[in-house]
């Protein structure tokens, strides 16, 4: 590693009301460990820039504390946190030449000579920016700026990236390239780097970790993973993932030892349940209430005559009716009307389907998600 240090971030019940009135980040509690790709994924709005700028110290703390590397940080100016910010719209010195822009926190440090000229021309390479050294930041375009923004805050070697939408103004290809060089960058300094964005492909795809948030909290922070198979709440199961998951009402009943579940909506459709231990909890504790069964794609499967059908999946006897079907290469995703429900299923590509055609459909009750109707919260071993 050739890092100058890395560094752990940890929050603690930090809060932040703006004066408007508006509460931006409400009782956040993360600890984002040395070294780590965190990425903070949530909607406009949801307070990911808010919290990225308090670590920054470009927002003050209302309540709670910041702590880089051991070090209560939440009183200190930006300057001496050891961090390097890389904004949306990055704020770029006018007067001065795109190499100046690169070099000017190495000039800052007294660095000199061959060895600014040689980290400047580097990293301008592996940005696709070197034809633009000599240029002044207005007239280059947005994609230009932020990549002059991300040189200059790579060759400042901090322990912590604070990265707030650093791709959004990058074409797909542009986006692509810088996307691996941040990772190459993660991996050769071993920094810290806090991601922001509402992209959940992206966060899912660079993360270590991904924090989601809802309306300034942080609802869960686990690996991608974790995230997209085990949402903490409705939110998370219905904002992470592409397309989103479905959420049916349904209710469990229990009659003679068997045990049913009962897809509300018109008309009901009953299928029988087999408990595995998670289900089985989830039945004690829920039987006769309205829970919500959250479905992905791959949680669906529709039944034909050359595919066998699964017996992890629980074949519900009835006919779905085909709406569309999206082709997307290495597979499709079909889209069913169920009752007065559309689903989603996700097939591979060698099994084609008819347009309008009726298929009995499978759920996967062991790996869908379930959450409470009223809180939304997701019915998870620890929770029950
Ligand atoms: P995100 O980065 O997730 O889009 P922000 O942190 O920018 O969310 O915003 C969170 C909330 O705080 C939003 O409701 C936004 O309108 C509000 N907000 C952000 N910045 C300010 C500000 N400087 N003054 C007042 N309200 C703000």
């Amino acid at each position: 590693m050739e890092g100058e240090g890395v560094a752990q971030v940890l929050l603690e019940r930090v809060r932040k009301t703006y004066a408007s009135g508006i509460e931006a980040v409400a009782n956040v509690d993360l600890r984002i460990e040395d070294g780590e790709f965190f990425a903070l994924l949530g909607p406009s709005g949801s307070g990911k820039s808010t919290l990225l700028r308090m670590i920054a110290g470009l927002e003050t703390l209302d309540e709670g504390t910041i702590a880089i590397a051991g070090r209560d940080v939440s009183l200190l100016a930006p300057r001496e946190r050891d961090v390097a910010m890389v904004f949306q719209n990055p704020p770029l010195l006018p007067h001065l030449s795109v190499f100046e822009n690169i070099a000017f926190s190495m000039r800052a440090r007294k660095q000199v000579g061959n060895s600014v000229r040689l980290a400047v021309q580097d990293i301008a390479e592996r940005l696709s920016i070197s034809m633009l050294l000599k240029r002044r930041p207005q007239t280059l375009s947005g994609g230009q700026k932020q990549r002059v923004a991300l040189g200059r805050a790579i060759v400042r070697k901090p322990s912590v990236f604070l990265l707030d939408e650093p791709l959004s103004s990058l074409d797909e290809s542009l986006r692509a390239e810088v996307r691996s060089l941040l990772i190459q960058t993660h991996q050769r300094t071993g920094a810290t780097m806090i991601y922001v964005t509402h992209d959940q492909r992206e966060a899912l795809g660079m993360g270590d970790r991904v924090g989601v948030m809802d309306q300034g909290r942080l609802v869960q922070s686990g690996s991608p993973r974790d995230v997209y198979e085990r949402p903490s709440t409705r939110f998370v199961g219905g904002f992470v993932g592409d397309p989103a998951m479905r959420m049916i009402p349904a209710m469990f009943e229990t009659a003679q030892g068997r045990t049913s579940l009962r897809l509300l909506g018109t008309p009901e459709i009953s299928s029988t349940l087999m408990l595995d231990s998670r289900l089985a909890k989830i039945v004690d504790r829920f039987s006769g209430r309205t829970v919500e069964l959250g479905l992905r794609p791959e949680h669906v499967r529709i039944a034909s005559s050359n595919s066998p059908r699964d017996p992890q999946f629980a074949w519900l006897g009835i006919e779905a009716r085909l709406v569309r079907s999206e082709y997307l290469g290495h597979e499709s995703i079909a889209t069913l009307r169920l009752a007065s429900y559309e689903l989603y299923a996700r097939l591979l590509t060698d099994f084609s389907v008819k347009p309008h055609g009726s298929y009995e459909i499978g759920l996967d009750f062991s790996r869908a998600s379930w959450f409470a109707t009223d809180s939304g919260m997701a019915l998870r071993d620890e929770t029950l």
